[in-house]
């Protein structure tokens, strides 16, 4: 037994100590049978949320209809979840009604794949009625029981097959394959959020190539959002060494390959976090920038160091040519720049106001912005005294146009 689990050994033990079932199950377990780095650990028990207040004196309702509460122990917290099934699924989303099972075996039953449907004790005893360990060792998703079924179930799973296939370079089984197929419109009636956080986890995998592929195969790519619901998108994309882009570039290079100038709004039906949107827009206008004219020191400048490399990488793969090199060199030459950021200026707004006599207005932005570029492209330096000079210079010129 290896950490995380190591820390939640305490966990299950006082879990059994009070009489109940505690198990590591889904995708810890999966992620331990490979080798993998562990990054959140599920564990299925008994208890109820009710019983498992009573052992544990900190915990947080996180999710109590479903059967999930978060356990405080040891300044630790464990996500812990009750032993369930799910019936009556409504719009092939949420089941209408969770229960509450004793057994484990009934709820490894309702999870989506045999990869996903193992637990293991403290001692790393496996139980695993579905032969997800042979799953495991033939590289196959396949869902638990009837695929159609599954799918029809809850289509959210219909992205999780493709984005596991990204993740770990798996096939998909031949009836869960079909499945995907037959039921890909299911997709439609998934929150667009669940899908872009699926579509994020399948945009940073390694065999986001193969993930691809599947996604226009099955047709399910046309019942995901804007860009990535096109043909020709998905296609251009497949033609270069996507597998050496991550999630960022990929958005950014659907964004340029669909080819219209209403990037933001389609951008937005995926209603991925403002933030992410907006560097997304910017990095494909850098993107074209530059393709048209390399990278001034201005556009570095306001680039950033990780977005002009994220560009330079990404348009060095789109030019078929080696990019982790350039990239480097980008962050280099933004290293070099005689400032970094705005801050760094030696003059303020309120200098340019002082010197000049003059009221705020629009002018203060934009006479800083002119500075900005001098110093950048090292027609002054950045120091008070050499900035009020030049600025004195600039005012005599104008005023005397
Ligand atoms: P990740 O490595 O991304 O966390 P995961 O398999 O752990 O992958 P989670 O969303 O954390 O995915 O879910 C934990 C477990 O819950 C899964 O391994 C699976 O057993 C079950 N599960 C999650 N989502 C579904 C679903 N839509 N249908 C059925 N079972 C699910
Ligand atoms: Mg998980």
């Amino acid at each position: 037994m290896k950490e995380p689990f190591l820390s939640a050994l305490p966990v299950l033990e006082k879990i059994q100590k009070s009489g109940y079932e505690a198990y590591f199950v889904g995708g810890s377990v999966r992620d331990f049978l490979l080798g993998k780095d562990i990054h959140d650990i599920d564990i299925a028990t008994s208890a109820t949320p009710e019983e498992l207040k009573a052992i544990f004196p900190h915990t947080v309702d996180v999710g109590i209809a479903h059967g999930t509460i978060l356990v405080l122990w040891n300044g630790l917290a464990f996500e812990l979840t009750t032993y369930r099934t799910e019936s009556d699924y409504k719009d092939y989303r949420h089941p209408e009604s969770v229960s509450f099972v004793r057994s484990l075996e009934e709820d490894l039953k309702r999870r989506d794949f045999t990869m996903n449907a193992m637990a293991m004790d403290q001692y790393g005893t496996l139980i695993d009625p579905f032969e997800g360990q042979k799953a495991l060792k033939n590289r196959v998703i396949q869902t638990v029981g009837s695929a159609d079924e599954r799918f029809q179930e809850d289509a959210l799973r219909l992205m999780r097959a493709v984005r596991f296939v990204s993740q770990l370079g798996f096939q998909l089984d031949r009836q869960t394959e079909k499945a995907i197929s037959v039921h890909a419109g299911l997709l439609q009636h998934i929150a667009v959020e669940r899908v872009a956080d699926e579509m994020m986890k399948l945009l940073s995998g390694p065999f986001k190539k193969d993930a691809f592929h599947i996604l226009l195969q099955s047709g399910l790519y046309r019942f995901l959002p804007s860009l990535f619901n096109e043909e020709e998108v998905l296609e251009s994309a497949m033609a270069y060494p996507i597998s050496s882009l991550n999630e960022n570039q990929l958005w950014v290079l659907a964004l340029y390959f669909s080819n219209t100038s209403e990037g933001w709004r389609r951008l937005k039906r995926w209603k991925l976090p403002a933030k992410k949107m907006k560097r997304l827009v910017r990095a494909l206008d850098l993107l074209k920038h530059r393709m048209s004219c390399g990278w001034t020191p201005y556009e570095l400048f306001s680039a950033g160091a990780e977005t002009a490399a994220l560009v330079e990488s990404l348009y060095r793969t789109i030019q078929h040519e080696e990019a982790e090199a350039p990239a480097k060199q980008v962050k280099e030459d933004f290293e070099k720049l005689p400032i970094q950021s705005r801050k760094e200026l030696a003059v303020t707004g309120h200098d340019l106001m002082h010197w000049s006599n003059q009221e705020g207005g629009p002018w203060v932005k934009e006479v800083l912005e002119k500075i900005i570029k001098a110093v950048l492209y090292r027609e002054v330096r950045n120091d008070k005294d050499e900035i009020r000079r030049w600025f004195e210079k600039c005012r005599l010129r104008s005023e005397n146009n």
